[in-house]
């Protein structure tokens, strides 16, 4: 199946190619430079998969994983990685058994971490919906919130303090930093539970430790908002239901790859870090970019 991109941020006659589908819902891709395999989730079957960008083939990495979601690299290379199950943001070991980073804030458990970034200093940012705490236990575990709200954490491991920095938002979910780190991106889901709930990206300017006001930055009109990545050029590549929306800083559209299923997530991989992969639902995509990650 191949679709056509309209964008040039793909290479010229670059097409969309299916590289895996089985999941029933993938989320949480990052590239492993050290083996060529993209890691993914596939959350509602409880695991973690593997594609093998040499062989081209997908496997199963690890099983019963705590409903696994969204993942990073931190500034060693190690993986950082969400868990619905154990309502924690965990460091994942080089076989991908779990230590806990952070799962919990003053006395509080988290609702279910969703997203993560790793920020220059170290500081680990993630986003806490509930979606993983939900009484159908599709995601995770039923349960119930332990604080008011869904907030934006930042836990910092030299200190080993942990603060909400962001309080405003319905349901946070994909996040990610422009180049120079002076301003946090933070996708807000609501619409997916909550009808007339947000379906936007908001931008915060961040100073360090320090957040400031935030503002909404793109509205996404189909399906809402859920993983991001910002390239080389600090432009914002977002994950929504009919594909990947491209924005550039000043919040203009810079270009659109169409995904034949809701994209979930995404990211840059690949030997030279140009190879965007898409998580959408079922499957695993990839296309050919002209940038690269930030
Ligand atoms: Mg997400």
């Amino acid at each position: 199946m191949t679709h056509e991109a309209t964008s040039s941020l793909v290479v010229a006659g670059a097409v969309l190619e299916h590289l895996y589908r089985g999941a029933a819902w993938t989320e949480g891709p990052v590239w492993l430079a050290e083996s060529h395999r993209i890691r993914f989730s596939d959350i509602p079957n409880d695991r973690i998969l593997e594609f093998d960008a040499a062989s081209g083939s997908t496997s199963v990495f690890r099983r019963s994983v705590g409903y696994a979601n969204g993942r990073t690299l931190d500034r060693s290379g190690r993986v950082v990685e969400c868990s619905h199950g154990r309502r924690a943001v965990e460091l994942a070991d080089r076989d991908g058994t779990p230590r806990t980073i952070v799962d919990r804030w003053e006395n509080h458990r988290f609702n279910s971490p969703n997203d993560v970034v790793v920020a220059s200093d170290g500081a680990v940012w993630f986003t806490d919906p509930p979606y993983g705490i939900h009484s159908s236990g599709r995601e995770g575990y039923p349960g119930e919130p332990e604080y008011e709200g869904c907030f934006v954490f930042r836990h910092d491991p030299a200190t080993g303090t942990t603060r909400p920095v962001i309080t405003d938002m319905t349901h946070p979910n994909g996040l990610a930093f422009s180049p120079d780190e002076s301003v946090l991106y933070v996708a807000d889901s609501g619409r997916l539970w909550i009808d007339d709930g947000p379906h936007h990206v908001r931008r915060y300017r961040v100073s360090g430790a320090e957040v400031g006001e935030g503002e909404v930055f793109a509205v996404v009109e189909h399906g809402v908002p859920d993983g991001m990545r910002v390239d080389e050029h600090g432009r914002l590549w977002v994950a929504a239901a009919d594909g990947v929306h491209v924005l550039r800083p000043d919040g203009t559209p810079a270009g659109f790859v169409p995904v034949p299923e809701v994209v979930g997530n995404l990211c840059f991989g690949g030997p030279d870090g140009h190879d965007l992969y898409i998580t959408a639902s079922t499957s695993l995509y990839r296309i050919r970019t002209t940038t690269r990650s930030a």
